[in-house]
């Protein structure tokens, strides 16, 4: 952008390399660690540039609404590392889920989801839409049939959310975006289960992918933030203008926490996973847990595509079924030390929740019943810590 500025990052460099340096700005004063820009604006040297900048006939900064250097470099280097060809953050993952679909849809248009989504995006999709005259039908996302019925009409977009909170259930993405490709419409994926470093929803067809940065990318619960990551010219033809002009803007501040966040989430995932693979694998088979659902044991039944399509373990999160329903699990709960009680996910911290009465509450009993949410389910956040702590804590609190 602005000549008083260089560009440091290079195209091709490793992932974990672009986590480290991809977007780097430095200013005149060649600052090692990216600058924080807390300015709103931009100050032209002449009414001549002011103009130029208006029409649109030079790129520079002229508003934070629009960009800002320190957003800039979020951007930049959540794009690289994604291999998309544009990033645009928001200012919470809600932002970014709601300016993916609006931007691009009308009254008249065909929305197809998948059924196990994030509670606030099962709002937008069940009520908000319908509300602007746009049709929208639930799926069983590990349904092809399913999928290949509702997308037998023309459809101008499909949603969907692999690994879905808190069952773990894993959409076929390739197969998806094919079926989706067919009936004419783009395939929106939510990332945030997965991370961008477990899977890569682009490389199997989708178009748009949107994340909550809140959770792993911050991963130290912090900051909410959000991005969608797309094509050049699904942003110049319809997200550009939506975000410019309805303001979902990432604070400066924020930005700047999550380009940290960025530089070690490829380790912070890695362990993550380590760690919770060795839970699942201690918490399967225990006495008082009828089930436990987790991507990388052998008895998750998408096992395979869990490999085909994510690196590593596929999950940061398990989820455990505790005989005897609501009440062991809030027994459960209340007897954790080490694990807190929290609803928020991909923090450093071990956090559990009963999605049943939070996360899922608004759903209903029937609509939890159909995408497969019990009264004994727990879902676990796994963070950082020694995992045999979070074992202790969970054989004891299993044992209350
Ligand atoms: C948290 C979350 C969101 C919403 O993100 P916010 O930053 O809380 O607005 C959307 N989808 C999924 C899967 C999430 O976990």
């Amino acid at each position: 952008m602005p000549d008083s500025t260089h560009e440091t990052g290079q195209a091709g460099l490793r992932p974990q390399t672009q986590l480290v340096r991809g977007g780097l700005t430095r200013s005149p004063f060649d600052e090692t660690c990216e600058a924080l820009f807390l300015t709103s604006g931009y100050v032209y040297p002449s009414a001549e540039e002011a103009e130029a900048a208006f029409k649109g006939d030079l790129s520079r900064y002229q508003y934070s609404r629009y960009a800002n250097p320190t957003v800039t470099m979020f951007e930049e280097r959540l794009r690289l590392l994604e291999g998309a060809e544009h990033c645009q953050s928001t200012a919470t993952g809600m932002a970014a889920v709601f300016a993916a679909l609006l931007c691009q849809l009308r009254a008249g248009d065909r929305v197809v989801a998948s059924r196990a989504l994030f509670g606030s995006c099962h709002f937008i999709v069940a009520e908000l839409l319908p509300r602007y005259g746009i049709e929208t039908l639930f799926v069983d996302g590990t349904d092809l049939d399913a999928w290949a019925a509702a997308l037998s009409k023309p459809t101008a977009c499909v949603f969907l959310e692999t690994p879905s909170n808190p069952t773990l259930e894993i959409i076929d993405l390739a197969a998806v975006s094919e079926m989706a490709h067919a009936a004419g419409a783009r395939v929106v994926v939510d990332n945030v289960f997965a991370t961008p470093m477990l899977q890569r929803p682009l490389h199997f067809g989708a178009d748009v992918v949107v994340y909550s940065t809140t959770k792993h990318i911050d991963g130290q619960g912090r900051t909410l933030g959000g991005a969608v990551l797309c094509s050049s010219a699904f942003f110049k033809d319809h997200l550009q203008g939506f975000v410019r002009h309805t303001g979902p803007s990432m604070s400066p501040f924020n930005a700047w926490l999550l380009l940290k966040g960025l530089e070690t989430l490829d380790l912070r995932v890695e362990r993550h996973c380590r760690n919770a693979q060795a839970l699942a694998e201690f918490l399967e088979g225990r006495s008082g847990v009828s089930r436990v659902l987790y991507p990388g044991l052998d008895s998750h039944p998408q096992a395979d595509l869990a490999r085909r399509q994510m690196s590593g373990s596929g999950s940061t999160i398990v989820t455990l079924e505790v005989e005897g329903g609501k009440a062991r699990a809030f027994r459960l709960l209340n007897a954790l030390k080490v694990i807190d009680i929290a609803n928020n996910l991909g923090d450093s911290k071990s956090l559990a929740t009963h999605p049943a009465t939070t996360t899922h509450q608004r759903l209903g009993a029937e609509e939890r019943a159909r995408v497969g949410i019990t009264d004994g389910m727990v879902r676990i956040s796994v963070g950082l810590e020694d995992v045999e702590d979070i074992k202790d804590d969970l054989a004891r609190a299993l044992e209350a």
